[in-house]
């Protein structure tokens, strides 16, 4: 270890002790992101088939009535939100990713004409550590994005350089991509570790977004719920990682018995965000944020031209450095989710 990097973790690790201190504190984000999860067929399976869900949901901070971009209902798009806080638009403040595939050449940035930072930046230009677990190959574009060609110069303090992810891995069998995730927590000190899981979109495209009981869909459900589960305990069981706080969405919810998300179906816009953790506190995440955040009603499609937004799947990427006592992501504008102690609340 030389000296500069001895001299960095000892000033990290004294920042963190600080801000431990205080209701924000996390000194780990596990984000992750359940593709296809349309939150109220979390309302249709019981606490005993969903018992890790139903634990965020009992000792964090949730809310089933989260949504996606108003325009787009797709991965890669919304993805690229939850790592940006942009929405998908194409014009100069937004990130611009349209399309649901990696070409396999241009990046976030060339396709957008300027560099797009991302919650990569932020955590990896602090010196700490990032990765990106993925079960889709597509998300090879993020981890082409800001890789050590395509990543920004680091220009905070001392130099972490252009990679911006430190490891990327692509699994599609979620079992072992779950299985390597834990190893690699285990192995390594991660600060952003971001989780991927495919299992309800494979299953609703081929099977439907069946909320009838026995359905392969809720059947997917319960099987995310057991990969939480291992994630939770592996949190049970490792104070390393006892400040951490986990971030749970979807890029998009689908339409019930259909095999597919259309972005005119509220159904494929509603999705739940869980935060979770020991500083987090049990409670409704729109009461805890009713002055940036205005809960929709079932069926709505709120547009950006509203006042208040409700809270989106692209307020991960900011609330993740807000947590981890960071600045918020260089021209990302997505910043609802700013609470989660009632002790904060300030009268609006
Ligand atoms: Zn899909």
């Amino acid at each position: 270890m030389d000296a500069n990097y001895f001299i960095r973790r000892i000033c990290v690790y004294c920042v963190f002790f600080l801000l431990s201190q205080s209701a924000f504190a996390a000194n780990h984000i596990i984000h992750i992101s359940v593709d296809g999860l349309y939150a109220d067929a979390l309302n249709i399976l019981s606490e005993t088939e969903l018992p890790n869900f139903s634990r965020l949901k009992n000792e964090g901070s949730t809310t089933l009535k989260a949504r996606t971009d108003p325009d787009w209902t797709t991965t890669l798009p919304n993805q690229t939100s939850q790592f940006s806080g942009r929405r998908v638009d194409d014009n100069e403040q937004e990130h611009g990713w349209e399309i649901n595939f990696d070409p396999g050449t241009i990046t976030l940035h060339s396709n957008a004409g300027r560099y797009i930072a991302g919650i990569f930046d932020v955590v990896h230009d602090a010196g700490l550590s990032t990765i990106l677990f993925a079960g889709k190959q597509k998300f090879a574009l993020f981890e082409r994005s800001w890789n050590a060609i395509n990543g920004a110069d680091d220009h905070i303090g001392i130099d972490d350089g252009k990679n911006k992810i430190d490891k990327f891995i692509f699994d599609q069998s979620t079992e072992s991509l779950v299985s390597k995730f834990i190893d690699d927590l285990e192995n390594q000190t991660r600060h952003y570790a971001f989780l991927h899981i495919k299992d309800p979109d494979t299953a609703g495209h081929n099977y439907g977004w069946s909320i009838l009981p026995g359905s392969e869909y809720l059947n997917a459900i319960k099987t995310t719920d057991n990969y939480l589960g291992q994630i939770l305990t592996f949190l049970d069981t490792n104070n390393e990682y006892d400040a951490t706080v986990i971030i749970l969405t979807s890029d998009h919810g689908g339409i019930v018995g259909r095999t597919k998300h259309t972005a005119n179906n509220y159904q494929s816009h509603t999705i739940p965000f869980y935060v979770w953790g020991k500083n987090v506190e049990n409670a409704d995440l729109y009461a805890l944020n009713k002055c940036t955040a205005i809960q929709p009603s079932a069926t709505e499609i709120p547009p950006y031209s509203s006042t208040l937004q409700p809270i989106r799947n692209s307020d991960a990427a900011n609330l993740a450095a807000l947590l981890l006592g960071l600045p918020q992501i260089p021209g990302s504008h997505i910043h609802t989710v700013k609470q989660i102690k009632s002790k904060n609340l300030k009268s609006c």
